[in-house]
């Protein structure tokens, strides 16, 4: 890795192009592994943190993952790879003279660039609280609002859920949000109150919808396995139409993600609530050599879901363009997104409920294949150094 100091020059006759990345996200993370397009590029990465996976979130809000297991330091990745990499975020951009400005004051220049700069939680609206998405704090208490991205939101409330468990404070949690996010955030809030051997009725988590229950997107008989599920974990599953302002000492907004807040300012064109408009080859349109991928991008006519899945399978496709867009004879290739993909929901104390289409299975078996995969992904992914 070279060092942290930001550069703004321009290309030397002779040296390589510069290739700008701007976000430690899925697909920028398996460039880093592509030595064809590291040989061809002088690389910089800016990101202000670190990489945490989401299919692990989960499991370190319930106890059974440390954080650090969920966390790479894309220092170690650059280290060796003639990566630098800077610590600062993007905060403004200028494509026609292709420079970018980072919040630590400097300037980089690029030839090529990449955005891949992940999602944020959608605000609520005044409409929301309104509608009975909100809840009354607890009398004599103050009430703590969560947000679940990025995932270090996630480490703080477990710490702070501990304290107060070992202090055998009580707790009541609603969870704003019954899909996939939500549902698995109730669970490890009920595991991790059970790895502290709560008494009964120390912890009340409330899991809260819009009239369509919990995962209305599952099949009918996956969805009635998850209500038994939380049944059994003693979850709370309440319809915001219904059950107004109940107390909760905390309150975790799992309502939705969104694109980065203040995309705007880029200058680039954007989908409303989508994010960055991007054509099949993850070009970003009407732009040359911008490239945009993940969750701040959107496929312009395919709304796709914020999930990490699709970054990942991005990652090839762009390594790929890039090299191909050095050469004005080759021409790009297209991402195509999967038709369908398999989504394990983690509901703890070892048992998850696995979907892919319509087809759905429940159990320790789902559980155990995504422990395999989440681990198998951060291992195979900490193994680029
Ligand atoms: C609780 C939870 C569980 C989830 N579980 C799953 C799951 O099991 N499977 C699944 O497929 N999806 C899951 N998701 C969705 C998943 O989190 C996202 O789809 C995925 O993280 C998006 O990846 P990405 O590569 O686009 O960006 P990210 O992995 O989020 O990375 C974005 C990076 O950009 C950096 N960045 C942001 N802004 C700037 C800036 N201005 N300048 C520089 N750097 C910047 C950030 O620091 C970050 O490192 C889950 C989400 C949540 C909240």
């Amino acid at each position: 890795m070279s060092s942290t100091t930001a550069r703004s020059r321009p290309t030397a006759i002779g040296s390589k192009p510069r290739l700008l990345l701007i976000g430690a996200g899925h697909a920028h993370l398996h460039l880093l592994h592509q030595s064809s397009l590291l040989s061809r590029f002088d690389v910089t990465l800016v990101d202000p943190g670190a990489f945490w996976y989401s299919g692990l979130a989960s499991g370190v809000l319930a106890g059974d993952h440390s954080p650090a297991t969920d966390r790479i330091d894309p220092a170690t990745l650059c280290l060796g790879r003639g990566v630098a990499l800077v610590r600062a975020r993007l905060c403004g951009l200028n494509t026609d003279v292709r420079q970018a400005l980072l919040s630590n004051g400097t300037s980089l220049a690029f030839d090529r660039l990449g955005l891949n700069l992940g999602s944020a939680p959608v605000l609520r609206s005044s409409d929301d609280e309104a509608s009975g998405d909100s809840a009354a704090s607890l009398p004599g208490d103050k009430q703590t609002h969560w947000q679940i991205k990025p995932i270090p939101h996630l480490v703080r409330l477990r710490r702070s859920l501990e304290r107060r468990f070992q202090r055998r404070q009580s707790v009541s949690v609603e969870i704003l949000g019954a899909g996939a996010s939500g549902v698995e955030i109730a669970c490890a809030i009920e595991a991790l109150g059970r790895h502290h051997q709560l008494a009964a009725g120390a912890l009340t988590i409330r899991l809260r919808h819009r009239g369509s229950g919990p995962l209305p997107e599952a099949p009918a008989r996956a969805r009635r396995y998850l209500l038994a599920a939380l049944e059994r974990r003693g979850i709370l599953v309440v319809d915001s139409h219904h059950d107004r302002h109940l107390p909760a000492s905390d309150i975790v907004d799992a309502t939705g993600l969104g694109p980065p807040r203040g995309l705007e300012k880029f200058g680039l064109p954007t989908i409303d609530g989508r994010g960055i408009a991007i054509d099949p080859s993850l070009k970003v349109q009407g732009t040359d050599g911008v490239f945009a991928s993940g969750d701040c991008a959107a496929l312009i006519d395919h709304p796709l879901p914020r999930l990490g899945v699709h970054g990942v399978r991005q990652g090839p496709v762009l390594a790929r363009n890039l090299i191909a867009s050095l050469d004005p004879q080759t021409s790009l290739t297209s991402y195509r997104p999967p038709a369908r993909a398999l989504s394990i929901v983690n509901l703890g104390h070892g048992e998850a409920l696995a979907l892919y289409g319509n087809a759905w299975w429940g159990g320790r078996l789902a559980s155990r294949l995504k422990r395999h995969l989440d681990l198998s992904f951060m291992q195979r992914t900490r193994s680029l150094r």
